[in-house]
């Protein structure tokens, strides 16, 4: 089985839970880290945009091979039964300023 990276996903969060927030790239400590914040939100829309063999993985260099500045997740789907999907598309999981959590473009 191959999978593909049919979508990236950044992350931002809102101005006043940004001292919650740190350290985008390596999350932080427990539950408080923002990629472990937005992980289910963020499972939750590739499983409905990719169907039930989506998966996510994190990746801290998601939008830049150079450096950490840009870290995500990446959206995989098997490609047994569709060969090619193109260019990944990039789209943002925000929390927002009372910490909730959109997914999308
Ligand atoms: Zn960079």
């Amino acid at each position: 089985m191959s999978r593909q990276t049919v979508t990236k996903v950044y992350v931002s969060y809102g101005s006043s839970i940004l001292e919650n927030f740190m350290d985008r790239a390596t999350g932080g400590a427990g539950v408080t880290s923002l990629r472990d914040y937005l992980r289910n939100d963020v499972k939750a829309w590739a499983t409905k945009e990719w169907g039930d063999t989506a998966k996510i993985k994190w990746d801290r260099h998601c939008g830049c091979g150079m450096c950490p500045c840009s870290p995500g997740w990446r959206v995989t789907v098997n490609t047994d039964s569709r060969p090619f999907y193109g260019d990944p598309i990039e789209v943002w999981a925000k929390a927002d300023d009372n910490g909730v959590v959109t997914v999308g473009k």
